[in-house]
């Protein structure tokens, strides 16, 4: 795994084996979901406890096949997430992405362009929507062995970013809808090629997957 290429530091040494049972996933109803997580203390960075949780976010980033995972997602209520990068900006099956860590992240600029784009969350199960965000974000933190970094994104890795930053603060993809009309069962997606032209929206039906369309 390609952790922060920004990092001249070695990656944390994960154990060989992962933890025996995963915590499960904390999904949409969950008030605890709902709630801002706090900053992660800065003392807490490299110890073994530390380490440890971060294995387990990562372990469940795979086991769960997400793309981007938030601590509170595995009730860890602090401001950590993974994210995988992509190296052009565009979801694609054929690559993987680079892992990245982020700490205490803060967006510190974002465009007023915004983009449309179909998003999922491993803790809305079952449905995709159809989200308007800004375009690109210009971000601050600390990497996982808590290096300040800072990094402009674009494109789908923005799109990323930002979801998993709004779980930080207990957002979810679904309380952004413009429109309820715009959550959908993964299930209709996928019959979207019969769907009427501009349902839900203008786009939606005809837009790829893993890509951010500017407004
Ligand atoms: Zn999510």
């Amino acid at each position: 795994m390609a952790l922060d290429p920004d990092s001249t530091q070695n990656p944390p040494e994960f154990p060989p084996s992962g933890p025996d049972v995963l915590p499960p996933l904390v999904t949409q109803g969950d008030p605890r979901l709902a709630k801002a997580s706090e900053p992660v203390n800065l003392a807490e960075i490299k110890t073994e406890g530390f380490l440890n949780k971060l294995e387990t976010l990562h372990e469940a980033l795979i086991a769960y096949e997400g793309i981007g995972i938030a601590a509170p997602q595995i009730g860890w209520f602090e401001r950590v997430f993974f994210m995988l990068s992509m190296p052009d900006g565009v979801e694609n099956e054929e690559e993987e992405g680079d892992l990245e860590c982020w700490v205490n992240p803060v967006v510190v600029e974002m465009s007023q362009e915004q983009g449309w784009a179909w998003e999922g969350c491993l803790s809305v199960p079952g449905f995709r929507g159809w989200i308007k965000r800004p375009l690109t974000v210009k971000v601050q933190g600390l990497t996982l062995h808590g290096k300040p970094v800072t990094r402009e994104y674009n494109g789908w890795n923005a799109r990323v970013f930002q979801h998993e930053y709004d779980h930080l603060d207990g957002w979810l993809y679904t309380y952004r809808a413009a429109d309820p009309r715009h959550i959908v069962s993964l299930e209709a997606l996928e019959h979207r090629a019969s769907w009427p032209e501009d349902w839900p929206a203008k786009g939606a039906s005809v837009a790829p997957m893993g890509v951010v369309l500017p407004e």
